[in-house]
């Protein structure tokens, strides 16, 4: 490598340290004002301000999946829904120029202690056997097997996976069961670690209802609002994923509408549990060293 490669790797680096502390103090903040009536809109907002305030960027918006729902719900502009003794999965990623971390944790309301905290102890045997040549599906195995332990089911069809600039989801795929891939991890890799556990089979499906989006491919669009949207989401968010209520021109929902279906963005239905049972989920962001892992978002 170049001199200038060697630099421009250990900024990288340091900017993927910089988001995960950054992350790890918004997501302990964040989940300490999650109560029963707390509104799902201030707390969102809390995190993306706070992450803001501390220097970073909101890598995605902050997901609060309620219960059943396991990932890719974000309140609405006018959301006015508030919590209730629920199971709640807190999402949350930041970034610095596009060198991402992304962090997960459940906040039990619901009286399900030990499904809270299975998803908890996974990670943890995950990280434990985290080194250069590991195979992936070794990892999933761990996770896979303490889930079990606690007498739930990992969510099989959500996985972990790496990190990339401006990209939220590369491979490797981080399997949450025992499923050999032929794929190892090494040295310097940059992945985020995610199990999820449930009470059901252990199996997501796309709901209706959709608030986030990213972008799909470059374009032109006529609509005015659409025009405004697509130079936001080009400029600000590049390849992350936004929500509708990030969009500052007048009728987001118009330009949203317009831009699907040009093709130019597309959107992220949220995931459900099928059998409609309660998920949690732990997750953090990791850099694979020489003897181990080092976690970004601790
Ligand atoms: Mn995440
Ligand atoms: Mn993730």
């Amino acid at each position: 490598m170049s001199e200038t490669e060697v630099d421009l790797e250990a900024e990288m680096y340091e900017k993927h340290r910089e988001a995960g502390e950054i992350l790890s103090k918004v997501r302990e903040e964040t989940a300490e004002r999650v109560e029963v009536g707390a509104s799902h809109l201030e707390i969102a907002e809390y995190a993306e301000d706070r992450i803001r305030e501390l220097g970073g960027k909101p890598a995605f918006p902050v997901n609060i999946s309620i219960d059943e729902e396991a990932a890719h719900a974000t309140p609405s502009i006018d959301d006015e829904s508030t919590f209730g003794e629920e199971m709640i999965n807190l999402d949350i990623g930041v970034h610095i120029d596009g060198w991402l971390a992304d962090t997960a944790i459940t906040v039990d309301l619901s009286g399900n202690p030990e499904l809270a905290e299975a998803p908890e102890q996974a990670l943890q045997a995950a990280i434990d056997v985290i080194e250069p040549g590991v195979e992936t599906g070794d990892i999933g195995a761990e996770i896979e097997d303490v889930i079990d332990g606690y007498g739930y089911n990992p969510v099989v069809n959500l996985t972990g996976h790496g990190l990339g600039h401006w990209e939220q989801h590369t491979s490797p795929n981080i399997p949450n069961r025992a499923v050999s891939q032929g794929t190892t991890l090494e040295t310097g890799d940059v992945v985020a670690i995610e199990p999820f556990a449930t009470d059901g089979g252990g199996k997501v499906t796309e709901g209706s209802s959709e608030e986030i989006f990213s972008l799909e491919r470059e374009g032109s669009v006529r609509n005015r609002q659409a025009r405004e949207a697509l130079e936001q989401i080009t400029g600000d968010f590049r390849t992350l994923p936004f929500a509708t209520r990030w969009l500052e021109t007048g009728r987001p929902e118009v330009a949203l509408r317009r831009l699907k279906r040009n093709n130019i963005v597309h959107g992220y239905p949220v995931l459900k549990e099928d059998e409609g049972c309660l998920v949690s989920q732990k997750e953090h962001t990791i850099i694979v060293t020489e003897d181990g892992c080092e976690v970004t978002t601790k």
